[in-house]
């Protein structure tokens, strides 16, 4: 989907900031963070909503959300043993959820107490 902004991402025509790739998944940080960890894990297929994206692949939900914990371990949030100090995913599906990009995409938030509930 050229017109995708995401999908663009995937394709080399819009700079990311990237720390984490596997062969179907790319996570690179947010351009406005809402923590000290703020990165967005996507599938590099279009699907647009994880609801989506588990009906017609749920295998490649779960590399997603694999690659989310890879990166929250990276990134210092947890170890392979325990949640600790912990992180947040986040994936919002439809207008009252705030979801502004129509590619799904898994934010791993942490590096500060994280409030509940969410906003
Ligand atoms: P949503 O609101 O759809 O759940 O999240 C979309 C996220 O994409 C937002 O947190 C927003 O800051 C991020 N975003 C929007 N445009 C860009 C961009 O061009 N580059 C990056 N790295 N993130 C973006
Ligand atoms: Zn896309």
């Amino acid at each position: 989907m050229t017109d995708c902004l995401f999908c663009r991402m995937v394709a080399g025509e819009i700079p990311a900031d990237v720390v984490h790739e596997t062969e179907l998944t790319l996570a690179f940080r947010d351009i406005n963070p809402q923590a000290p960890t703020h990165v967005l894990v996507i599938p590099k297929d279009h699907h647009a909503t994880a609801g989506l994206l588990v009906g017609a692949e749920p295998q490649l939900l779960a590399e997603v959300v694999a690659a989310a914990h890879a990166v929250a371990v990276q990134e210092g949030l947890a170890t392979e043993q325990a949640p600790e100090p912990g992180y947040r995913l986040v994936f919002n599906s439809g207008p009252q959820a705030g979801q502004t990009v129509h590619h799904v995409h898994c934010h791993v938030l942490g590096g500060r107490d994280l409030g509940w509930p969410p906003g």
